[in-house]
């Protein structure tokens, strides 16, 4: 078990590749608050995974991400309950594909302040508790277009360049506080957003991966186990492409 006694928080964990998240992390021993945007969907969440093994120990919150006390309250609240934090995962994040000219700005503003502000008050509030407890872990979730853009919906480029950044420097800031920061950048993933597309765009798109498929959510969970270990004790400051090398 690589994450046996660990506490870790994963935002965004109700679906998708933050689920896929939640259930490594728990299959691998840890501890973990999946949050969610509504109380509906992380009781749902919650409900699936005890239903899959009654042994897990989890428990949820649904702070407003873009509001740093909402956010800063709800870390302590998992300190209360579980003792520590351990591990942070900023996972929840929004697409865009609006063209520039036709973006609404408030638009623009909303994706940064998920995807990017967000990722600030989370790592902020965690990095005091981890700082005091004398070391920790976090994780972003950024994307492959953050290394290339992508031809519409700018903010979405915009927000994950910008989280590349904040790994960068925060890895730099609180490595002599024994805090590992790290980002995983996955390629397309097969959550309910692509499944959702016809199959033949699907099969379009594949065809332009070199490893010829998209991703499982499972596939992009696994580098988040791994960064999230002792075995990844002397890796920070990382960007770790999960994507079939589809756009290099
Ligand atoms: P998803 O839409 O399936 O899940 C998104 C998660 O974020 C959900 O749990 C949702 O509750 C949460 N979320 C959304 N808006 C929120 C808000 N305002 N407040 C709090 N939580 C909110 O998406 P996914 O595909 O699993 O994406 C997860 C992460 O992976 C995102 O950061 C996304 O940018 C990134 N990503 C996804 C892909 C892909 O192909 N699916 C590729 C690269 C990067």
């Amino acid at each position: 078990m690589m994450l046996k006694g660990k506490v870790a928080i994963v935002t965004g964990g109700t679906r998708g590749i933050g689920y896929a998240i939640v259930k490594r992390f728990l299959e691998e021993g840890a501890t973990v608050s999946v949050w969610g945007s509504r109380e509906e969907s992380v009781t749902k969440a919650l409900a699936s995974l005890k239903a899959e093994n009654p042994d897990w120990v989890v428990n949820g919150f649904w702070p407003s991400l873009t509001d740093a006390d909402a956010v800063a309250e709800a870390v302590a609240k998992v300190k209360e309950a579980f003792g520590k934090v351990d591990i942070l995962v900023n996972n929840a994040g929004v697409s865009a594909r609006d063209s520039i000219y036709a973006y609404n700005p408030d638009d623009f503003k909303k994706t940064i302040d998920l995807n990017l502000n967000a990722v600030f008050y989370c790592s902020q509030a965690a990095a005091k508790i981890m700082k005091e407890q004398g070391g920790g872990v976090i994780l972003n979730t950024s994307s492959m277009v953050s290394l290339y853009g992508q031809p519409a919906g700018s903010a979405y480029p915009a927000s994950k360049f910008a989280v590349n950044g904040l790994t960068h420097s925060l890895a730099r800031e609180l490595g002599r506080d024994n805090i590992r920061v790290n980002a995983v950048l996955p390629g397309v993933t097969a959550t309910d957003m692509v499944a959702a597309l016809p199959e033949q765009m699907v099969a379009a798109i594949s065809k332009t991966i070199p490893l010829g498929r998209v991703g499982t959510p499972e596939e992009v969970a696994n580098a988040f186990v791994f960064l999230a270990s002792d075995m990844a004790s002397y890796i920070t400051g990382a960007l770790l492409s999960v994507d079939g090398a589809a756009m290099t």
